[in-house]
């Protein structure tokens, strides 16, 4: 039977930069994954230039039902430790916004960097693999793959969440748990765009690739400002995302599509300088046409002119262009998700090495954890950060 030191699964972002370091460290490293390429959402991940880190990657903008324990990777592993190595690998990046940074050129070329680093430490990465059962021994782990198997004293489970089932996403960490008594948290899709429903969705798909800087607040209190973008399905968009992820089914978003407009005093100087122009043609002023056409045809919007709109009608409006209440039906689910919410409980692992506290040698890094960031490389920050932890302790054991 073949015997290394430590098995990794998955070779996504937490699982090839932990098989590199442990590898490097002087480890025999076998990585596995189930599909035919390494880094599949790497690749997709920033429309293709993968926005790799966050300048303010900090443990507030992460959910997880234990919010520290995110705390000690990140602290120990940040974002200026990966650009380091980015710059090594004669990356070129830039921040695009709210300190996103992407590549220049290609998500490729973060994947070659992996790659290099893992081939460095000599590790032996095995695609196709299908593995269909793991068992505890006195030394380690026996991992059924392919019809063989491999012995390893370690088992580091990378095998991310459940978005993008096409991309080699399955639910196989969350059961290895389950298996070795580790508690699993409810698990759901996060930064996914909402579904709404008709007939209000009849009159937001006129408005499809509409795209308006907004302040969208959850029931919790969460506020995000950022872009919202119509679709014919319901809305996206970055503030959309990030708030999906505080949103629970049957929730409303308050929608404030003017937050940087004074509108009561903008109406009130319009009115008395134009009292014959139509509230249509000046809100035009402040939004695209056809969302304040759109408005109109859902009855939020009177059709008169400025000197016609009475004071309470001002009023209404004022409150409901910026204060919109909307109840999402739902979210596009998981097949659009960037990110899966929920997963391995912290509890049942050391937040300093990722090690389950009571399966000696068995590591869980990565989105399979209970821990998602934001919007903006946050969550590639965690699978760095996740990873370099349990590395460290792969290599000192
Ligand atoms: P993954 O990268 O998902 O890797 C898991 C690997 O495990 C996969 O290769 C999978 O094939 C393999 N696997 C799963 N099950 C098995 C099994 N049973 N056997 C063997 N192998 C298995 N985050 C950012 O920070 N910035 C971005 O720009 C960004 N863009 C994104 C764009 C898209 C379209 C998506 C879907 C996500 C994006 N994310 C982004 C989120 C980010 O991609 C993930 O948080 C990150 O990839 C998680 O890394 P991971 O290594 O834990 O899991």
């Amino acid at each position: 039977m073949e015997q290394v030191d430590v098995v990794v699964v998955g070779a996504g972002a937490a699982g090839l930069f932990c098989a590199a370091l442990a590898g490097q460290g002087g480890r025999r490293v076998v990585l596995l994954d189930n599909g035919k390429k390494i880094g599949r959402k790497i690749l997709m991940s920033g429309g293709g230039r993968c926005n790799f880190t966050n300048l303010y990657a900090e443990p507030a903008a992460y959910l997880s039902q234990n919010p520290h324990f995110c705390k000690s990777a990140l602290a120990r592993y940040t974002q200026w430790d990966f650009i380091d190595m980015v710059n090594r690998h004669g990356i070129a990046w830039h921040e695009k916004t709210l300190g996103q940074l992407f590549c220049d050129d290609s998500a490729q070329q973060i994947v070659a960097m992996l790659e290099s680093e893992c081939a460095k430490g000599l590790v032996d990465i095995r695609l196709r693999s299908e593995i269909t059962g793991v068992e505890k021994t006195e030394n380690g782990f026996d991992i059924k793959v392919n019809g063989s198997t491999v012995s390893a004293h370690s088992l580091v489970v990378a095998s991310g969440g459940l978005s993008m089932p096409g991309l080699g996403a399955s639910p196989w960490g969350y059961r290895l748990a389950e298996q070795f008594g580790l508690k699993v948290l409810p698990t759901r899709a996060g930064l996914v765009p909402f579904t709404l429903h008709k007939p209000l969705l009849d009159h937001i798909q006129t408005l499809s690739g509409v795209s308006v800087p907004a302040v969208l607040t959850a029931e919790d209190g969460t506020v995000f400002r950022e872009s919202i973008l119509f679709t014919h399905r319901g809305m996206s968009g970055p503030a959309v995302l990030q708030l999906s992820s505080y949103w629970q089914p049957g929730e409303f978003v308050s929608v404030n599509l003017l937050p940087d407009v004074d509108l009561a005093g903008f109406l009130d100087s319009q009115r008395q300088q134009h009292p014959n122009q139509s509230l249509k043609n000046t809100l035009a002023m402040q939004l695209p046409k056809r969302l304040v056409e759109c408005l109109q045809t859902l009855g939020q919007l009177p059709d008169v002119t400025l000197k016609q709109l009475h004071a309470s009608q001002q009023a209404e409006l004022v409150e409901q262009l910026q204060n919109w209440q909307v109840q999402p039906n739902g979210t596009e689910g998981y097949r659009t998700a960037e990110v899966t919410l929920g997963g391995v409980d912290t509890k049942a692992l050391s937040s300093k090495t990722m090690a389950a506290a009571k399966v000696p040698g068995l590591y869980f890094i990565g989105e399979v954890v209970d821990v998602t960031g934001w919007l903006g490389g946050y969550n590639f920050q965690w699978a760095w950060s996740s990873a370099w932890a349990c590395a460290q302790d792969l290599v000192s054991v």
